[in-house]
């Protein structure tokens, strides 16, 4: 494999590099694919190394913490409803927010691309709100967030694993006013495939779009549901095995490179904390599981543990067991999901192809009439309570299969 093969599978395009250069001579330009990589300007470049220093694929560092886990719930449920898992981001945002602090987060700016900005008012902790299945633009955040700690401000920021340690890396400590929230992450799509995805909604439905909800809670948190709201306030709303973005997602058809040997993962992490789903709570506490989505949160090290304790006022919190009822459902937490092996056919025909017709040469089942009559009946068996007894169901099934293997 030469260098830029080496580049192109293990970088994880966390902008590190471009945050730390001295003479501003790296950019982050979209590959064919449209993920971003390093391009440096030879010219300007003095080789500080700087870069070098910062990037978390070449420095990987592991701490020997021993985090406690949680699972948890936001008490607000209108919030809750409006976040992936158990709405632990909002709460998190909201203590630092009333500390006069700043959040930083991944949001979508007005043409619906994917990127981090900053927060300094509780009000738009909903720009934040919920996962977006794609590579966020980190763009200069990093320099950001490093004037607001010298300016004495608390600072929260949020992101992938990859993300939240090239934060650390650029700074080179761990100062006391920054708290960082890292996701489980199965990975990161591209950009080009999302913009694709957009604009297909557009002509299908000849208007603009005035939303995009990646994982509704209409049918329940265990239900996976795309919804997209057009200019005129109609809605479309597609379950994860139909909507193409979700169905190319989840069948590991569009993530980075990178994701797919990702080198941030673990279960001992430099972040405050760690939130992600917990798909097993009926199980481990059935108290907290009434539908709406509960976060397993891990709090990494002392400085989070003692943040913790404020921001606990805000959540309905039930302790985990790390060793066994983190590690049931710690899949993605340490381990990298396998590539499809028809990604790589799938990104040439990317710019060649129509949505529709990339999903009726992949997905060609998704048309069949069985799977029109199963879309058909999600809402009345959401109605009458079966969904979720189902879903419960599947879920028992999938994990007595996977701990027999
Ligand atoms: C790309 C991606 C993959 C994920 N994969 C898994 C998984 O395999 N298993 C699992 O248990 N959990 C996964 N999660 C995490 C999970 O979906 C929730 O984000 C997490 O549980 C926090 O939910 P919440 O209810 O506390 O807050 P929410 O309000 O849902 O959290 C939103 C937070 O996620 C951040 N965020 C949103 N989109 C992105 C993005 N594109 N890149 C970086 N940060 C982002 C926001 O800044 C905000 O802090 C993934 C999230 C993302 C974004």
């Amino acid at each position: 494999m030469n260098i830029s093969e080496r580049v192109k599978k293990d970088c994880c395009g966390c902008s590190a590099c471009m945050n730390s250069c001295p003479r501003d001579c790296i950019k982050m330009t979209p590959d064919k694919d449209g993920f971003l990589y390093p391009e440096v300007c030879e010219v300007l470049c003095v080789e500080c190394n700087k870069c070098v220093k910062v990037c978390p694929v070449l420095n990987e560092d592991t701490p020997a913490n021993k985090p406690k886990a949680y699972l948890v719930k936001n008490r607000n449920k209108e919030l809750r409803k409006t976040s992936t898992s158990g709405g632990f981001f909002a709460a998190a945002a909201k203590y630092v927010l009333s500390e006069g602090g700043v959040v930083f987060g991944v949001g979508f700016d007005d043409n619906f691309n994917v990127r981090h900005s900053y927060i300094e008012n509780i009000k738009d902790i909903k720009k934040f709100n919920r996962s977006k299945y794609v590579q966020s633009e980190v763009g200069h955040n990093y320099r950001k967030v490093k004037e607001f700690l010298r300016d004495g401000r608390k600072v929260l920021f949020s992101g992938t694993p990859c993300q939240v340690e090239a934060l650390l890396n650029y700074l080179g400590e761990d100062p006391d006013d920054l708290y960082t929230m890292d996701i489980i992450c199965k990975g990161v799509p591209s950009p080009k495939f999302w913009k694709k995805y957009l604009s297909w909604h557009k002509k299908k439905s000849g208007k603009d779009i005035r939303e995009v909800r990646f994982r509704e809670k209409t049918y329940g948190y265990g239900s996976t549901t795309m919804r997209v709201v057009y200019s005129d306030g109609t809605e479309y709303d597609e379950p994860y095995d139909v909507d193409p973005m979700l169905q190319f997602y989840s069948k590991e058809m569009i993530s980075r490179p990178s994701c797919y040997d990702c080198k941030s993962k673990g279960k001992h992490r430099r972040s405050s904390f760690t939130a992600g789903d917990y798909w097993y709570v009926s199980g481990a506490a059935p108290r907290m599981d009434d539908g709406i989505g509960v976060s397993q949160v891990l709090v990494n090290n002392e400085k989070a543990a003692a943040a913790f304790e404020e921001i606990k006022k805000y959540l309905d919190v039930e302790p985990l067991d790390f060793d066994k009822d983190s590690a049931i459902n710690g899949g993605m937490m340490v381990t990298s999901a396998k590539p499809n092996p028809r990604r790589e056919e799938m990104y040439a025909d990317l710019d060649n192809m129509s949505m529709g017709a990339l999903q009726r040469k992949y997905f060609p089942a998704t048309f069949k009439l069985k799977n029109r009559i199963k879309r058909k009946i999600r809402p009345v068996m959401y109605n009458m309570g079966l969904l979720k007894i189902y879903k419960k169901s599947m879920r028992k099934r999938q994990s007595t299969k996977s701990s027999k293997r």
